[in-house]
């Protein structure tokens, strides 16, 4: 029936894997994050199935936030950029949300506001990502004006965002840590730390509150990876079938602008996906797909509505057989979208976030 590309979501993956987030972080809360409607997976669905688990959600703007508040979520929700202008602090308040301030003119807005109740806070500190955030020799101050406006805000925290938790041996993230830690205790103040490299790798960095976010669909993002890592489900299978087949001989190209040649007579079987449903166009000749569960490769460039692939070996394929091009097949194989990503010189948080929405997704 219809287009039969899908994006299937199993809310049971999401759920162990916020478990699993949880469990590695015992004295941690884990801030689950949802942002970019949930890596793509869509944010109330998701919100809606860690409800009874997360004691609370991240993400980017009053935008997203206001629609989880539509989508029938009334858990705190962090956003973790803070207010973009300072007319948003209304709203803020209505919506009954959690800011993070990370420069001064926000600072000054928060406190020239005046909230009906205290307004939960966390300073974001820049410890070396240099992206947002207060400089640590600026926090202090910023710190003592917040907390002496006890009418306007509770519940400081600083939070800090580690630039390379993703590497196993790196100094960098130990400098970082360090860093933070150290303002954190000269102020006596409650930390929100680690994403998900850092909740998989670095008990260290496990703040009051950790921030893991790709891990919970199920993607692992250390270099080689760890035990935990690989404990993680994916939640997102991209699926589709082969909607035509083509035979062609030796040496034929494939595709706009004949990119793969054959070389040997092949079996070339196209898929109803394309880089206008979000598969990235940069996958290479031998990016993996699943056809009926076993493996093969994208031949030829990828095309706004199909793509194509090697069936030459695979004899009992015809049209429409299954394909999945990442996630798992119903017969339990996995095709890893880590994997993809490296086919596709990225990383899994620009291909989940790019699938677009003519893709349906199915919750399951
Ligand atoms: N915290 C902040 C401030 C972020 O920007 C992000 C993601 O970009 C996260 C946490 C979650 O990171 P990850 O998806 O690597 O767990």
């Amino acid at each position: 029936m219809g287009r039969p590309l899908v994006a299937d979501i199993d809310l049971d993956a999401l759920r162990h894997n916020y478990r699993l987030a949880r469990d590695l972080a015992p004295s941690s809360q884990a801030l689950a994050v949802i942002k970019a409607d949930a890596y793509g997976h869509g944010a109330v669905a998701c919100a809606h199935a860690l409800n009874d688990l997360a004691p609370a959600f991240a993400v980017a703007c009053i935008e997203e936030a206001e629609s989880l508040r539509r989508g029938g979520i009334d858990k705190p929700i962090v956003l973790l950029e803070g207010i973009f202008s300072r007319d948003e602090l209304p709203r803020v308040e209505e919506l009954g949300l959690w800011l993070s301030v990370h420069s001064e003119w926000q600072v000054e807005a928060l406190l020239a506001f005046r909230p009906r109740a205290p307004i939960p806070t966390w300073i974001k500190v820049d410890s070396g990502m240099h992206r947002l955030g207060f400089a640590p020799e600026h926090l202090p101050s910023v710190w003592h004006r917040l907390q002496d406006a006890p009418d306007r805000v509770s519940g400081l925290h600083l939070m800090s965002h580690f630039a390379t938790a993703d590497l196993l041996d790196d100094d960098y993230f130990q400098h970082q840590l360090a860093r933070i830690n150290e303002l954190a205790t000269s102020l006596d103040a409650p930390t929100c730390l680690a994403n998900s490299p850092a909740t998989l790798a670095w008990p260290r960095a496990h703040g009051a509150w950790n921030r893991p976010g790709v891990m919970l669909y199920g993607s692992n993002p250390l270099e080689g990876g760890n035990d935990a890592s690989r404990k993680l489900k994916p939640v997102m299978t991209l699926r589709s079938e082969i909607i035509a087949i083509r035979d062609i001989e030796a040496g034929e190209p494939v595709g706009y602008g004949g990119r793969w040649k054959a070389p040997r007579r092949s079996r070339i079987g196209v898929v109803a996906a394309g880089y206008g449903d979000g598969y990235d166009r940069h996958a290479i000749d031998g990016t993996p797909v699943l056809v009926e569960g076993q493996r093969t490769c994208l031949v030829g460039k990828v095309s706004m509505d199909m793509l194509t692939v090697d069936l030459t070996d695979l004899p009992q394929a015809g049209i429409g057989s299954r394909v999945v091009l990442w996630g798992q097949d119903r017969d339990g194989e996995i095709l890893s979208i880590d994997e993809v990503a490296s086919y596709c010189d990225t990383i899994s948080y620009t291909l989940l976030t790019g699938i677009l929405p003519r893709v349906p997704r199915h919750y399951h």
